[in-house]
């Protein structure tokens, strides 16, 4: 073979297969979870490590671990926390008899619980006021739901899981009902299960729509918009998140039948990726984009990749950190 050939041979040998990479939008860190990581990096500032944070502060490893490399101590329930430091509640919000205990102990603490779950608390303590038992709709151990829950006393809120479930609801009185929801379910889902709620309990009240918030909502619509289009679908985030979890529920029913969490790069399944000609990449709400970067890279090494962004809405909600910690 002369020189001319073999530079063309080797050339061919480093060709690589052509991919087309729709990136969802909106992807990754929400508002909330925005919130909820400004407000441990403030109190680090404010009051020096450690600070205290009770639960996973969002659901992922990667932000988890980087707080914890500057002072951020994760513990699973308050007694772990030594009373002269500052605590931090997580974006999911904690039972009342959490802050009520903080207080007790005449701690200093920081709700970092997003405001888009406090409504929910707030709507199920206006129910609750009014007398009505309450039906939430949610994942059984999930924190939002622990939290959610412990905002009323035992007894006051039965949950939901499935369309199933409905049948084995037994409320004090059917006519004095009222319902609510996790905040980061498939709209799909549980559409369904109010449905049927409704169709039990005709007298049941409850919010406009549900209460699954902006960021699970615009997720999960742009899914739905690259799915058809895909021969895979990856979304990067933890296998405790809820809204991630979800999102890979979300591209499997809209037609892309290989849809897969990954945390990051390192867990992409390259040999079940054979084949494939386009990808659909997203990111749950507690990921941040630093991942998904990593994971655009991972396929630029290995493909002749080309990105469409597919953006469904746009988002410019922001919520405040605490006055406590705005100044510093
Ligand atoms: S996913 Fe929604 S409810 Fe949860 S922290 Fe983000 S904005 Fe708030």
């Amino acid at each position: 073979m002369d020189l001319g050939a073999r530079a063309l041979y080797l050339a061919g040998m480093d060709k690589k297969p052509p991919l087309i990479l729709y990136l969802a939008a909106p992807r990754g860190f929400c508002a909330g979870v925005d919130r909820a990581v400004q407000i441990v990096e403030l109190a680090l500032q404010k009051w020096g490590a450690p600070v205290y944070v009770r639960h996973e502060i969002v659901h992922n490893r990667f932000v988890v671990d980087g707080l914890r490399d500057k002072g951020a101590v994760f513990v699973e329930e308050l007694d772990e926390v030594p009373g002269d430091r500052p605590v931090i509640f997580s974006a999911h919000g904690v039972p009342k008899s959490v802050p009520a205990e903080a207080r007790r102990r005449e701690m200093v603490f920081v709700d970092a619980t997003c405001p888009l779950v406090s409504k929910v608390h707030i709507e199920a303590e206006r129910h609750h006021a009014e007398g009505l038992q309450m039906v939430m709709i949610g994942h059984a151990g999930h924190p939002e739901v622990l939290g959610t829950m412990g905002q009323l006393p035992p007894g006051e809120v039965i949950l939901v899981e499935t369309v199933e479930d409905v049948a084995q609801v037994m409320p004090r009185d059917p006519d004095r009902l009222a319902w609510i929801t996790q905040t980061t379910l498939s709209v799909d889902d549980t559409a369904q299960i109010v449905a049927a709620l409704q169709a039990r309990f005709p007298a049941i009240v409850g919010p406009a729509k549900d209460d699954i918030c902006y960021a699970t909502t615009n997720r999960q619509a742009a899914v739905k918009a690259i799915a058809p289009k895909i021969d895979a679908l990856l979304v990067i985030g933890a296998p405790n998140s809820s809204n991630s979890k979800r999102l890979v529920e979300v591209g499997r029913s809209a037609g892309c039948d290989y849809a897969q969490l990954v945390m990051r790069a390192a867990d992409i399944d390259w040999r079940a990726l054979e084949g494939i000609r386009s990808v659909g990449v997203t990111a749950g709400a507690s990921a941040p984009e630093v991942l998904v970067d990593e994971v655009i890279a991972a396929f630029a090494d290995r493909y002749d990749l080309t990105v469409e962004l597919v953006e469904t809405a746009q988002e410019r909600v922001e919520f405040k950190v605490p006055r406590v910690l705005r100044e510093a």
